[in-house]
């Protein structure tokens, strides 16, 4: 069997908050933004990664390309441990491993041009000739789709859609093999959403590109993901390939979700059992014990506030943390 581009086990990042706060009487904190997350992506895989606002789904995504340094646990990647490697280290890996971001016009810099923006990861890592740069990056721009007089022009001069093409190329042009795709539709018009998932769709054949495709948006998920992960407050609660995550839920959280999703026609509706939360997501600063979801499950038990549900494997392929699954 072919091993994963990129897994995790044992994942964590908790982050100091606190110590002169005025609204936390002074006291530090942790913020346990990750939690004793594994998970694992093959070749040419996308896992999309689905759950409410704050419950750790960015934090996830740069922990696994070591934007953020993790608290504990292990990343493996092209079956090398990369969790402990300096900056130094890194350097080979970070090639290979890059992210688009939410906001293309917050992520370009205003004041360079299209084709220094774009142009700058092999600055850094090394190209020396600006023939060649020019070369690779006019590839570049053919690839996403943007004529070559967009070289000379700046971000503000492009619409939504057009900058975020810019930052895919930007993203890709050091032909990376795993790609963190951070909610990288979900401040686009519909229509240009759907462009950009067939883009990185193009992409990911074409290129032979990994994503983890993070979004809370499970419609653009359903459409571009092979499994999905979901998340609730720093946990992976479930895991399956996406047509058992929608059609078969197991996990409550995920069936709330997905039972929350407007399906454009009768026949595309989940057949899984649907049921509703109640109240917002606890902080992260006091996850509730036991299962982080018990405050708002409807299906709440003793133990569940007592004992956190381990991530376990129900069918091939299909794992669940909640205890309705060995309490059955
Ligand atoms: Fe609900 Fe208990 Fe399952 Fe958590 S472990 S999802 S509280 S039934």
């Amino acid at each position: 069997m072919t091993e994963p581009l990129i897994s995790a086990q044992n994942l964590a990042k908790h982050f100091d908050v606190g110590g002169g706060g005025i609204f936390r009487g002074g006291r530090p904190s942790k913020l346990r933004a990750v939690d004793d997350v594994a998970l694992s992506i093959m070749p040419g895989e996308t896992l999309g990664l689905v759950g409410e606002s704050g419950c750790g789904k960015s934090t996830l995504g740069r922990l696994l390309i070591r934007l953020l340094d993790p608290t504990a646990g292990s990343i493996r990647f092209q079956g090398q441990e990369i969790t402990g490697l300096g900056r130094a280290a890194m350097r080979e890996f970070r090639r290979s491993m890059q992210i688009i971001f939410q906001d293309p016009y917050g992520a370009l810099n205003p004041r360079m041009a299209v084709e220094d923006i774009i142009a700058e990861p092999l600055v850094i890592h090394g190209t020396k000739s600006s023939v060649e740069r020019r070369q690779q990056v006019t590839a570049m721009l053919d690839r996403v789709g943007l004529p070559r007089r967009a070289l000379d022009r700046f971000p503000h001069e492009f619409s939504g859609g057009q900058r975020q093409r810019i930052g895919i190329a930007r993203a890709l042009v050091l032909q990376p093999r795993f790609v963190v795709c951070d909610e990288a539709v979900s401040a686009l018009d519909v229509s240009v959403q759907a462009q950009i998932v067939n883009l990185l769709q193009d992409l990911q054949r074409d290129m032979g590109l990994t994503y983890l495709f993070i979004a809370h948006d499970l419609s653009v998920v359903r459409h571009i993901s092979d499994r999905v992960a979901v998340m609730y407050l720093g946990k992976i609660v479930e895991v399956a390939e996406k047509r058992v995550i929608y059609n078969d839920p197991q996990h409550p959280y995920t069936r709330a979700l997905i039972a929350a999703v407007p399906a454009p026609h009768p026949s595309r509706r989940s057949r899984g059992k649907r049921e509703n939360i109640a109240g917002d997501i606890p902080s992260a600063l006091n996850p509730p014990s036991g299962c982080r979801f018990h405050t708002r499950c409807p299906h709440v038990m003793p133990i569940c506030k007592e004992v956190a549900p381990p991530l376990t494997e129900t069918q091939a392929g299909h794992q669940v943390a909640c205890h309705l699954m060995t309490q059955a």
